[in-house]
């Protein structure tokens, strides 16, 4: 079984076409998203029909929340974005029935998920502590205190988004010893020779995941609609877990997608040409820099 996993979309339809059809090319069995389908981004109803159309699973996320109640404790720039795109979702498009499975699939969103039924395969949006929420980032990823009450709430490996980080924190533990805690940069150069924004960076592309032996992981595939890991190219990965064989531990690849993400700041700054304010400049502006 192979298994493409997207995250944090926002909105942003450029980038989730082309991850969709960079996913199509590596001939996955599935896809899976991890939550904030909207939010941010010029094109909440695209992205929501998209995901339906594309997703076997898909998990709530704060901004969908934000976007399908109220916003709470939002910066003024996500909570006008979640506003605006609140009056997006009240839109018949293309007709009012279209707009009602809309908001049933949205409002149907769980917040917690396992794979398959598969108790060692956790899927949320923020953490397995608190699911929609809970920010889990790179620096957290040595300190024991900060990760044990995360591993010690799954059992193989939590799927989570929500920072726009992309890697894996591994939790390993020998017998008789304490857990020890590391985190491994997600990172994916295939097709892009000279092309990396920010400067240099580094990681792993490949993990095999020791299920076998009893290591955890928790494993975050970045952002499709608004990296902020220094690199503009949409973020994203997959889990190959091989066929039958219980004994032969699943993988993990991170890949990258390049995408226009102009005309996303261009369709984000029409907005505010036709008199709506609501979507801010800079949610374009910070697609380019994937910050
Ligand atoms: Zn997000």
């Amino acid at each position: 079984m192979r298994t493409a996993i997207i995250s944090d979309i926002h909105a942003n339809v450029y980038a989730l076409k082309a991850v969709l059809e960079d996913i199509e090319a590596h001939e996955v069995d599935r896809v899976i998203c991890l939550g904030d389908v909207i939010g941010y981004g010029p094109d909440p109803i695209e992205c929501v029909d998209l995901v339906r159309e594309h997703c076997a699973l898909t998990l709530l996320g704060n901004h969908d929340f934000a976007c399908r109640t109220q916003p709470v404790n939002f910066n003024f720039m996500a909570r006008d974005a979640a506003l605006w795109t609140q009056d997006r979702l009240d839109l018949p498009y293309p007709d009012e029935a279209a707009r009602e499975e809309r908001i049933r699939f949205l409002d149907s969103l769980p917040v917690r998920q396992m794979l398959d039924d598969d108790p060692r395969f956790l899927c949320v949006h923020g953490s397995s502590r608190h699911p929609t929420n809970e920010y889990v980032f790179p620096d957290d990823g040595f300190r024991a205190e900060r990760m044990k009450p995360l591993f010690d709430r799954f059992e193989g490996i939590c799927f989570e988004g929500h920072t726009h980080w992309p890697g894996v924190f591994v939790c390993e533990q020998l017998s008789g010893q304490d857990p020890s805690y590391s985190f491994y940069r997600g990172f994916c150069e295939e097709g892009r020779q000279g092309s990396l924004c920010g400067g240099t960076q580094t990681g792993i592309d490949r993990i095999v995941l020791r299920l076998s032996e009893g290591t955890r992981y928790i494993i975050n595939p970045g952002s499709v609609g608004q990296p902020r890991d220094g690199d503009s190219w949409a973020s994203w990965s997959i889990l190959d877990q091989p066929d039958g064989e219980t004994d032969t531990d699943p993988t993990l690849t991170f890949h990258r997608t390049n995408y226009d993400w102009m005309r996303v700041r261009e369709r984000i700054e029409q907005y505010r040409r036709d008199g709506d304010d609501r979507l801010d400049p800079f949610l374009g502006e910070r697609l380019g820099m994937g910050r």
